[in-house]
């Protein structure tokens, strides 16, 4: 039988600025361990994460260098109390008031951006919540993001769901009420490729009415396919905006390549897609600057493709299989919920999703201040919706990509989402 243990105290690197920390696994052959430090250690060995790799489509845009000219130039520091009294007390909000509503001068004007923008959710959302739930369908994965639990070097159970235990799991959320669903996979072209993915939306199209894919960033002909097999919006999450910090984090696989991903939502949208979602993983770098990118990125889409919907999530670090230790670093609650009504002031009409990722008590206070989406019935490993909901153990699960932090079932958040004067939604939207 394998070996299955870590190693943590022959080999464990650790970085303090960001509180991630590289593990060995035992099980590791000598000569990719090897590769392993090497491409940890030394950043010549690692290829030049802002070239395009083979295959990659590039389109024309000028949004990259939009967003990437705000962020450099956004000294958050120099905002004042009085940038963020002008800012609360305006109608609409410019770019400049966005980032002075995410600096530290307005920290103690929180209540009044959470009033603020829970009137504006009120205006464009009314009090209603959609819940989805995810589904991963495979955690084989090509890359070595340090933070995640699928990375590539990680020791920990990869499965890929075949159709059978897809349609399957599929009928077991189902079977909650549940209508919305987000496709996950680990990002690996090998194991689970386009056409993979393709058959698991079409067998989704016979449960669930609004189906959303997070998956590696693809060529528009691709998402073309994807959308033509049923999948409604496309989430990818560029997990920091600093392009610097990137390649300190994105070690390996295509993911390394930071333009082809900034570019994708806007890939998908060319392909046909309803709507894409934005993100930064909050913690890997500086949040400020991160949030700032994220929501200007949404925000110049939405401009260049009005008809489009679109999103934001705004997901921390959480701690993986094999690394208890990495935490979301000076991003806690407070800075959340700043975050997250700056994000609904500035951008009145985007769905904000809240993910499984914080507490219960976190979304169901934010659910009624500005988040328009929440996930119920999480799980992040392969296979084990019906382990987790109805308690059987019958096949050998994948396992997790993170721990979550909310693990409420779909009745559970139904019922607390109504005793707080929210109405759930499960789908609104239509084929006709
Ligand atoms: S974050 Fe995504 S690409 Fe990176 S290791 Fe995890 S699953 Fe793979």
């Amino acid at each position: 039988m394998q070996k299955i243990g870590i190693h943590i105290m022959e080999y464990q690197k650790i970085n303090e600025e960001n509180k991630v920390y590289f593990i060995d696994s035992d099980v590791l052959p000598p000569e990719v361990l090897a590769r392993k430090h090497r491409i940890e250690q030394d950043p010549s060995f690692r290829t030049d994460h802002m070239a395009y790799m083979q295959g990659m489509e590039i389109i024309e845009s000028d949004i990259k260098d939009k967003v990437l000219d705000q962020m450099s130039g956004y000294d958050y520091e120099a905002y004042t109390r009085a940038d963020v009294e002008r800012a609360l007390s305006k109608e609409s909000c410019s770019v400049e008031d966005f980032k002075a509503l995410l600096s530290p001068a307005a920290a103690p004007y929180l209540e009044q951006m959470a009033r603020k923008a829970e009137r504006l959710t009120k205006n464009h959302f009314g009090n209603t919540v959609y819940i989805f739930t995810p589904i991963y369908i495979a955690n084989y994965c090509q890359n070595y993001c340090i933070y995640c639990g699928f990375n590539c070097y990680n020791n920990i159970r990869r499965k890929k769901l075949d159709f059978d235990e897809i349609e399957h799991e599929m009928k077991v959320i189902a079977d909650t009420g549940m209508e919305e669903i987000l496709i996950l996979t680990g990002e690996s072209r090998k194991y689970s490729d386009v056409k993979y993915i393709g058959e698991a939306v079409k067998i989704a199209r016979k449960y669930f009415r609004n189906i959303g894919i997070e998956i590696y960033p693809v060529n528009v002909d691709e998402y073309r396919y994807l959308h033509e097999c049923g999948v409604d919006y496309v989430t990818v999450f560029q997990e920091t905006y600093d392009t610097d910090k990137y390649e300190t984090l994105h070690l390996l696989g295509h993911k390394r390549v930071w333009p082809y991903r900034f570019d994708a939502q806007e890939r998908a949208l060319m392909g046909g897609m309803r709507g894409v979602a934005f993100s930064a993983l909050l913690g890997l770098a500086d949040f400020r600057r991160d949030a700032l990118a994220t929501g200007l990125h949404a925000y110049y889409m939405n401009r260049k493709y009005p008809h489009a919907e679109i999103s934001l999530s705004c997901p921390r670090l959480r701690p993986i299989v094999n690394n208890d230790r990495i935490n979301p670093r000076d991003v806690g609650e407070r800075e959340l919920c700043q975050v997250l009504c700056a994000y609904r002031i500035f951008l009145p009409f985007a769905g904000i999703t809240v993910s499984s990722r914080e507490s219960a008590a976190f979304r169901n206070g934010i659910a009624k201040i500005c988040a328009t989406k929440v996930s119920a019935g999480v799980s992040t490993g392969i296979g084990d919706h019906e382990e987790k909901y109805e308690g059987s153990q019958e096949a050998e699960a994948g396992d997790e990509q993170f721990e979550i932090s909310d693990s409420r079932s779909f009745a559970a958040m139904y019922s607390d989402m109504e005793q707080g004067g929210l109405q759930p939604v499960l789908n609104d939207y239509i084929y006709v």
